[in-house]
C-alpha cells in the first residue's frame, strides 16, 4: 500500500470550519432576502416589524410615482400607441414589402424557407399559375415558433421580407399566430407590370386573407395524413398481393403431377 494512502490518526483530522450563516441582503423597500421572518431566531415580533417595514418601503415607491407621474415609464401604454417610439431594428412581426400598387417580388425561390431554423415559414405555389411558370399561392409565417433571428430577411435575394414593430399580437388561440404575408396569390411584380390590360392583371391576382395561415397549415397537415394513409393502404395491398402470389405458388407446387398416358400397345 503506498505511504500517502495511509489515513492520518483521528485526532489529527482538522475539524471542519463552521460555515457562517447566509448573508442577509436588504432589497428594495427593506425586504430581507435569505431570511424567513416567521422562523427567524430573532422571534416572531421581529419578523412582523420587518414585514411592516417592507410594506411601507413598497408603499413609499408607489407614493413617489403618484406624486411624480412623469417618472413612470410604463404608465402611458396603451394610451400612447400613436406616439410610441420603438427602436428601428425592433423585430415583432415579419411582413412582406409591397410596393405602392400592392405588388410583391417573391419569386418562390424558397431560400428563406430552407434557411429558417424553426420551420416557421411555409410557402405554397399556385397549382395552376395564371401567367408565369411559378406563382406564389401562400407565404405563411408562424409567429408561434419564430425566434426573430432575422435570417429569412437577410437571405432573401429580392428584399421581399422585413420585420416591423407591430408587437400587439396576443391571442387566446395559438393557431391564430400563423399569418399569410402575401396580399394576393399570383406572379411577381415584374410580370404584373408587363400586363398592360388592367383586367388581365386583376385576373392574375387573387386576394389572400392575412389570417388564413392556420387554415393552410391545417390543410397541409390533413394532406400529409391522407398521403400517409394512402401509402399505408398501398403497402398493405402490395403485401396482400405478395401473400396471395406465394399461396398460389405453394398450391401449384402441391398439385400431384398428372400420370403419364399409357402407351398404345395395340
Ligand atoms: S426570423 Fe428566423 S425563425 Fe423567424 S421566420 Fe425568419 S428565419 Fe425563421
Ligand atoms: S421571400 Fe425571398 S427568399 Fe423567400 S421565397 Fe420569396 S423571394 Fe425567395
Amino acid at each position: 500500500m503506498p505511504a500517502d494512502s495511509v489515513l492520518p490518526p483521528a485526532e489529527s483530522v482538522a475539524t471542519p470550519e463552521v460555515l457562517p450563516p447566509p448573508e442577509k441582503h436588504v432589497g428594495v423597500g427593506g425586504a430581507i432576502h435569505g431570511a424567513v421572518p416567521w422562523i427567524d431566531k430573532s422571534g416572531a415580533v421581529g419578523g412582523v416589524f420587518r414585514a411592516i417595514r417592507s410594506l411601507f418601503g413598497g408603499m413609499k415607491i408607489t407614493g413617489g410615482y403618484l406624486m411624480r407621474p412623469s417618472t413612470v415609464v410604463t404608465q402611458q401604454y396603451p394610451e400612447n400607441r400613436e406616439t410610441l417610439k420603438l427602436p428601428d431594428r425592433f423585430r415583432a412581426q415579419l411582413a412582406f414589402n409591397h410596393d405602392d400598387n400592392g405588388y410583391h417580388k417573391c419569386t418562390l425561390c424558397r431560400i428563406c424557407e430552407e434557411a429558417c431554423p424553426n420551420v416557421s415559414i411555409i410557402i405554397t405555389g399556385r397549382e395552376k399559375p395564371a401567367v408565369s411558370k411559378k406563382e406564389l399561392d401562400s407565404f405563411v409565417w408562424r409567429l408561434d415558433s419564430c425566434t426573430f433571428c432575422n435570417t429569412c430577411v437577410i437571405v432573401c435575394p429580392f428584399n421581399v421580407l422585413r420585420f416591423d414593430g407591430t408587437f400587439e399580437s396576443s391571442v387566446y388561440d395559438r393557431r391564430l399566430l400563423s399569418y399569410t404575408l402575401n396580399q394576393y396569390a399570383g406572379p411577381v411584380a415584374s410580370v404584373l407590370e408587363k400586363l398592360e390590360d388592367p383586367e388581365a392583371r386583376k385576373a392574375a391576382m387573387e386576394a389572400r386573407d392575412p389570417y388564413s395561415g392556420a387554415a393552410i397549415i391545417a390543410a397541409l397537415v390533413e394532406k400529409q395524413k391522407a398521403t400517409k394513409i394512402a401509402e399505408r393502404a398501398a403497402r398493405e395491398a402490395a403485401k396482400a398481393a405478395r401473400v396471395a402470389a406465394k399461396a398460389a405458388a405453394a398450391a401449384a407446387a402441391a398439385q400431384p403431377e398428372a400420370p403419364p398416358e399409357a402407351e398404345n400397345v395395340g
